[in-house]
């Protein structure tokens, strides 16, 4: 049995002449965490989005759980990638939440135009999501009123609302106050310990040696490295990735 959720091999995306992704490929198995770090401008984002079709990449295959996306460089038929794509969820760096729509209402308004669930379903799962994130008593405040680390809790909330078994990290923390950061990390390590597939880019290297189980190094649109997080931390091989880490931490 392919245990993959995710299969990438030789993507690339280029803008006009400028080659973001060069033949990047790898795996991720179902069930686990992998960390992308790497400098800024290295692709990451750029690959990031190409697995939920956010970019159309120039070459390359992608595999969600066997499905072929993208395969060669010619996509999947638009009924096939809606499908692909549904049960993934993505978190970005800025939360993107509807300022006039209440939190809980933030929640409910993708599954209620997509998905075939009462009323009464979706108020009880958005409740039960609310109390998984710490957010119980905000339901019914507006985004303007949360802190960013509030906010950014109610993305990953959000995201959890179309069942997804992955979830795609973009810098979940770096748009927040440094006091902030540790209650959204430490809602993805809950969702890492109950074994959510997910691929997380981060700059938080300690976040990344915690709770992932994979590291993968960019730079300049390529893996330069990867490995497990002892590997890639304690014992780099290559000289860009000791320069990236010493930079960085
Ligand atoms: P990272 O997330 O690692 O910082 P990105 O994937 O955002 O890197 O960007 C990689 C490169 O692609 C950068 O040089 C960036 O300027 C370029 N890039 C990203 N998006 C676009 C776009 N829509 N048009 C042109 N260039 C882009
Ligand atoms: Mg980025």
């Amino acid at each position: 049995m392919n245990t993959n959720a995710i299969e990438v091999t030789d993507l690339k995306k280029s803008f006009g002449q400028l080659d973001v992704l060069k033949r990047v490929s790898f795996n991720v198995k179902a069930g686990e965490v992998v960390a992308v770090i790497g400098p800024s401008g290295s692709g990451k984002s750029t690959m990031l989005r190409s697995l939920v079709h956010l970019e159309d990449v120039t070459g390359g295959t992608i595999r969600i759980h066997d499905k072929a996306l993208v395969e060669n460089g010619q996509y999947a038929s638009a009924g096939d990638i809606k499908s692909i794509t549904t049960g993934m969820g993505m978190v970005f760096q800025h939360f993107n939440l509807f300022p006039h729509l209440t939190v809980q209402d933030n929640l409910e308004l993708a599954p209620k135009l997509v998905k075939k669930v009462s009323k009464a379903e979706l108020r009880r799962q958005s409740t039960e999501l609310l109390a998984k994130v710490g957010l119980a008593d905000k339901a019914d405040a507006y985004p303007s009123r949360l802190s960013g680390g509030q906010k950014q809790r109610v993305a990953i909330a959000r995201a959890m609302m179309m069942n997804p078994d992955i979830l795609l990290f973009d810098e979940p923390t770096s748009a927040l106050d440094p006091e902030l950061t540790g209650e959204v990390l430490r809602v993805i390590k809950k969702l890492a310990e109950e074994h959510m597939t997910m691929v997380i880019v981060t700059h938080e290297m300690n976040f990344a040696r915690d709770v992932a189980d994979r590291v993968i190094f960019m730079d300049n649109g390529e893996i330069a490295e990867s490995g497990t997080p002892e590997q890639i931390f304690g014992n780099p091989q290559l000289e860009r990735t000791k320069v990236f880490l010493n930079r960085v931490g």
